[in-house]
């Protein structure tokens, strides 16, 4: 069988590898002119940069350790997270660690005051009470333990050589197309038994039921022989930026300069990328009928952050992937 991946992110490299290894034929097409999607990374000076906001891995799941371990090997990062918030700076997840920091212990009411309401505000653009269960329970309110990881995850780490060379590595042997319109794979379609689409699912259709809302992020870079106190500092205030992050953290380095980068949240629109899906309110119920017409396409198999819009961690979209390249090639006759 011949299968088109349309995307070259988490979820279609993935799959392209997948599909590749039980002997199918695979071509990827990716509209920018990298792989690896949002995981991106690549050297500024001595500092390997994630262009598209911090990426830290992390999993319970052992075969998505286990697959992602065939490109590379691991750096034993430990990632913990400050705030900057009304009582000062804290470590969060709020925990026993946090109370030492203060002097005295939070009930929820003033964890969620003290952490959750303007972040969320900022990062959401809506007010705290319209935002779902999901995205409210993502950082847990309290840890009872002395764990000040910001991921209890069992498997964490940074790939040794960066997110761009792990991907690289995955998609060994596979024809790719970078840098390819984002409407040019449909001309090869029609050679093809099967297509992965990993894009906007809104954009597939063509926007024709309206536009899914989407936040996006402005990134503000800037050189720095100064080093952060912390990989990551987050504002629970109304400063304008979410959060504060030094990139030499992420991979362990120790550039003469790092870069520090300030990430500012914003709506989508045709300017800027589609980072975090809104699966929530009205853009849940414009998906629901997206995902009707989605069901209804011959031979097409939609995967990943986009194109089923919803707030997929890494090893989500991995597990993703597995799963649903595992339902078709079950569909398969033996001999295909
Ligand atoms: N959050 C918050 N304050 C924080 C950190 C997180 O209110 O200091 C909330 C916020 O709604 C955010 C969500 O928890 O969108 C998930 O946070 P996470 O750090 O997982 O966000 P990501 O890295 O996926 O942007």
């Amino acid at each position: 069988m011949k299968f088109l991946i349309v995307g070259a992110g988490i979820s279609g490299c993935t799959s392209a590898r997948l599909l590749a290894d039980e002997g199918h034929e695979v071509e990827v097409w990716e509209a920018r002119d990298h792989t690896g999607g949002n995981c991106h990374d690549e050297k500024v000076g001595g500092v390997t940069v994630h262009k598209y906001g911090p990426h830290l891995f992390h999993t319970n799941d052992r075969k998505v350790w286990e697959f992602l371990s065939r490109f590379t090997q691991w750096k034993d990062y430990r990632h913990t997270v400050v705030a900057d918030t009304a009582l000062g700076r804290i470590s969060i997840p709020y925990s026993p660690v946090t109370e030492r920091q203060l002097g005295r212990s939070l009930d929820d009411d003033e964890i969620r005051e003290l952490i959750f309401v303007e972040y969320s505000e900022k990062q959401w653009g809506i007010p705290w009470g319209e935002l779902p269960a999901a995205i409210r329970g993502r950082v847990p309110t309290r840890r009872t333990d002395e764990d000040d990881r910001y991921f209890t995850d069992a498997y964490q780490g940074q790939p040794a050589d960066g997110y761009a060379a792990m991907f690289a590595r995955m998609l060994d042997g596979i024809p790719v197309r970078t840098g390819r319109d984002k409407q040019a794979w449909r001309e090869v379609r029609h050679d093809c038994d099967g297509v992965i689409y990993t894009g906007k699912i809104d954009e597939y259709f063509g926007y024709s039921l309206g536009r899914l809302p989407y936040r996006s992020l402005r990134f503000e870079h800037r050189r720095s022989r100064e080093r952060l106190p912390h990989a990551v500092i987050n504002q629970c205030n109304r400063l304008p930026y979410t959060r504060e992050y030094d990139h030499a953290c992420f991979s362990l380095e120790n550039p003469e300069e790092t870069v520090i980068t300030r990430e500012f949240p914003l709506a989508h629109d045709p300017s800027n990328e589609p980072y975090y899906p809104m699966p929530f309110g009205e853009g849940q119920a414009l998906y629901q009928k997206y995902k009707e017409l989605a069901a209804a396409e011959p031979g097409t198999l939609f995967l990943g952050r986009l194109a089923t819009y919803s707030y997929l961690d890494m090893w989500m979209a991995v597990a993703q992937a597995m799963v649903k390249v595992r339902g078709i090639l079950n569909q398969q006759p033996a001999e295909a």
